[in-house]
């Protein structure tokens, strides 16, 4: 019944149904059964008169009638009814229905009024509110006290389905067919969670009895949201843990070893061995690994996947390191080299501009297993890059890099390899538990002994001279400096505008022959960028300025102060890893987050978060806060979208509980064979029908 077409639902009829598939996508009543209130008004509350204002949504007033009267002719003929509590007085307008409204309120009486207030003339007025008579001895118990609110849209308005129109609706359909939802867990696990039944929870969550009751609902439909992710994933890395065996380093050899004590220019962080030994440990067992690695900026994840590297060589394999741009790849190349020199490893790069008349070599040269280690942008994917053994693939600032793109590397070995995923900052850990819940995680929650933590300030416009005052004494220390312009495809031209203006006055207040400057750009030619690139990295210029095309990875120690203009257009992430790009070397770091005076409540915090704290797992949850899931690059393909009601920046806890309960279901029952869980194979079989989980529930 609940496939049933909107159409054949009581009050609805082909028209409305047209408009529901139109603007809601609400086709089924099903569909109809899951488009839940986004909000709720509490009709316990009353306001008080003089609390009004034209901003506030539907509220309800407690009032006593003291004039009324019909004003106008014909087509603005209407009924303004005064009203007033202890603290003032409004007008109530109706254009319609004059004649019962008129007869039925009377001066002297009480009434609750419930509308949505709007100014007019300076005035508070509402039109065509609800209301109901007054009646102190009546007690509300068993009336709906929390009135739910329904998106709708101004066509859907049109043919009455605003949010009293669609509750109507679902008025009729929840009374046609609650009895027709099913139960998508099993019993213990009600009882366990203390979730109330699938029924009552769709009920309450339309037509909550109290306050309670909707609290109830909510939570058992937010924990079947989070539920059903969590079992998708886990059984996926399930499967692969049965399905795929793993290459197998059962050694710890030469390479590892003597890199260990004889090359590496640095002790390693405690948190650095942790997760080398959660690796060594990962990849021993004979099952693939798919581990997700998670640090924040500067805390020295590429070493721990150079060493994992040397793991695999060691064991006969090869691995390969894969970045989202060019610039990133011939760094890694670089500082690869760096670390193990020339005749350590074979170490080679591939990249959408290395030569056509080299890549033979390359190719021939990674299927007879001569290269070990092998540096690239996704050109490594093609299928035309084969290995002779492949056994550890690392995918770093991994977001860029769609679950698909992941598939294609296992493929380059008849054994999967282990796969090392590296985040560039780090993610909120409900996200991470969403967005790679069928991955294994290690942190790096650390950073290498003596680094200063770098001083963020925020400077306005109007402060621009000490700004230039202090770049000036910087650079005559010798150190480097960024300054970044946002580039973002909306605003194309003009930012093109402002990063030429601030070219033009950075070359004005920094003249050659005493300053030199980089420009990086988004505009450029590849070739022009890297070599821009390199002139900075190489120390010749002492100014860079660039897009965000930065924003990601570059390591140049000897630059310590980050610039960045108009900060208030980035996001938080974006301006966290922008200002990693210094307090990378030994000097203590500066950036600069330079803003124009008005700013957004949002801007403000992001702000004042950077000015506070360089903690990244901090900055992450406060950006999620801010923005929500759905903009937080790799959400697409997660489900987290699909999310109606559970929100991961607030609801961590129940997702926590919602994975350990799949979790134990997994270690009791890897299959769902057991009498009571067959229930949530329901669910499989509904994705393999192509249906989607919210529509069939
Ligand atoms: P990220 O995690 O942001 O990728 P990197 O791997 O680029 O960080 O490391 C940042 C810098 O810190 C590099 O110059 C690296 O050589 C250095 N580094 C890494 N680990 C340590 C350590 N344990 N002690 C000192 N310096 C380190
Ligand atoms: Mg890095």
């Amino acid at each position: 019944m609940l496939k049933t077409p909107i159409e054949y639902l009581k009050g609805v009829g082909t028209q409305r149904a047209d408009v529901l598939k139109k603007e809601l996508g609400i086709y089924t009543y099903q569909n109809l059964l899951v488009h839940y209130p986004f909000r709720y008004i509490d009709r316990t509350k009353y306001y008080k008169i003089k609390d009004l204002t034209g901003d506030l949504p539907a509220v309800q007033v407690l009032v006593r009638v003291f004039h009324k009267e019909i004003i106008g002719e014909k087509h603005t003929k209407r009924l303004v009814v005064k009203v007033k509590d202890d603290t003032g007085s409004i007008e109530l307008v109706w254009f319609q229905g004059i004649k019962w409204i008129d007869k039925n309120v009377n001066i002297g009486a009480a009434f609750i009024v419930f509308g949505k207030p709007t100014v007019f003339n300076n005035r508070i007025s509402i039109s065509h509110p609800e209301l109901e008579l007054y009646n102190p001895k009546i007690k509300k118990e068993g009336n709906l006290t929390l009135q739910p609110v329904y998106n709708s849209t101004e066509k859907l308005k049109m043919f009455s389905l605003d949010t009293k129109g669609i509750q109507k609706l679902l008025a009729s359909l929840l009374e046609a067919c609650v009895h027709e939802i099913e139960e998508s867990l099993p019993q213990y696990i009600l009882v366990k969670h203390s979730l109330l039944g699938k029924q009552e929870a769709v009920l309450n969550i339309h037509f909550p009895k109290d306050v309670k009751s909707l609290t109830l609902a909510q939570r058992r439909l937010k924990f079947d949201e989070l539920f059903f992710i969590q079992l998708k994933l886990l059984k996926n890395k399930l499967l692969r843990v049965q399905k795929f065996k793993g290459v197998v380093f059962d050694k710890v050899g030469e390479k590892f070893n003597r890199f260990y004590s004889e090359m590496l220019p640095f002790e390693l962080t405690n948190a650095q061995k942790r997760v080398l030994k959660e690796i060594r440990i990962d990849t021993q067992r004979g099952v693939q690994t798919n581990r997700l690695l998670q640090g924040d900026v500067g805390s020295g994840k590429t070493v721990v996947a150079l060493m994992s590297m040397l793991l695999a060589i060691d064991n006969g394999y090869q691995a390969c390191i894969m970045a989202p741009t060019e610039i990133l790849a011939q760094q890694h190349y670089t500082s690869i080299k760096n670390l193990v020199g020339n005749n350590f490893a074979n170490l080679e790069i591939l990249t959408g501009s290395t030569r056509k008349k080299n890549r033979p070599d390359i190719h021939s040269r990674l299927e007879n297993g001569e290269i070990n280690i092998l540096v690239g942008t996704h050109a490594l994917i093609e299928e035309s890059v084969k290995f002779l053994k492949l056994g550890l693939v690392v995918i770093d600032e991994q977001h860029r890099f769609g679950v698909e793109q992941r598939a294609k590397l296992w493929k380059k070995n008849s054994i999967p390899p282990h796969v090392l995923v590296m985040t560039a900052t780090p993610i909120p850990r409900t996200l991470a538990m969403t967005l790679y819940g069928d991955l294994d995680v290690s942190v790096i929650d650390e950073l290498p002994a003596g680094r200063k933590p770098i001083k963020t300030i925020h400077l306005y416009d109007s402060q621009r001279l000490r700004m230039y005052g202090f770049m000036r004494e910087e650079i005559a220390k010798g150190r480097q400096v960024y300054i970044v312009y946002p580039l973002i495809k909306e605003s194309e031209k003009l930012d093109l505008l402002h990063l030429e203006a601030g070219i033009e006055e950075i070359s004005h207040v920094f003249p050659l022959p005493n300053y030199f400057i980089s420009i990086v750009h988004g505009k450029l030619s590849a070739k022009d960028k890297t070599s821009e690139m390199e002139r900075f990295i190489n120390g010749k210029t002492q100014i860079m300025v660039a897009t965000t095309v930065i924003e990601v990875g570059v390591n140049v120690p000897n630059a310590s102060v980050m610039i960045i203009e108009n900060a208030e257009r980035f996001g938080l992430s974006q301006l966290h890893q922008l200002r990693g790009r210094v307090g990378r070397g030994a000097e203590q770091s500066f950036c600069i987050l330079m803003s124009g005076s008005k700013l957004s409540k949002d801007a403000k915090t992001r702000l004042e978060t950077m000015v506070r704290t360089n903690d990244g797992f901090e900055i992450s949850e406060i950006d999620l806060q801010l923005r929500g899931p759905g903009n937080i690059e790799g959400t697409q393909q997660s489900g987290v979208l699909d999310l109606k009601l559970a929100d991961l920046a607030l609801d961590q806890n129940l997702l926590m509980e919602a994975r350990q309960s799949v979790i134990e279901i997994f270690e009791q029952d890897p299959y769902l064979t057991n009498t009571e869980n067959k229930i949530l194979n329901h669910y499989f079989e509904a994705k393999k029908q192509g249906i989607s989980w919210d529509k069939i529930s």
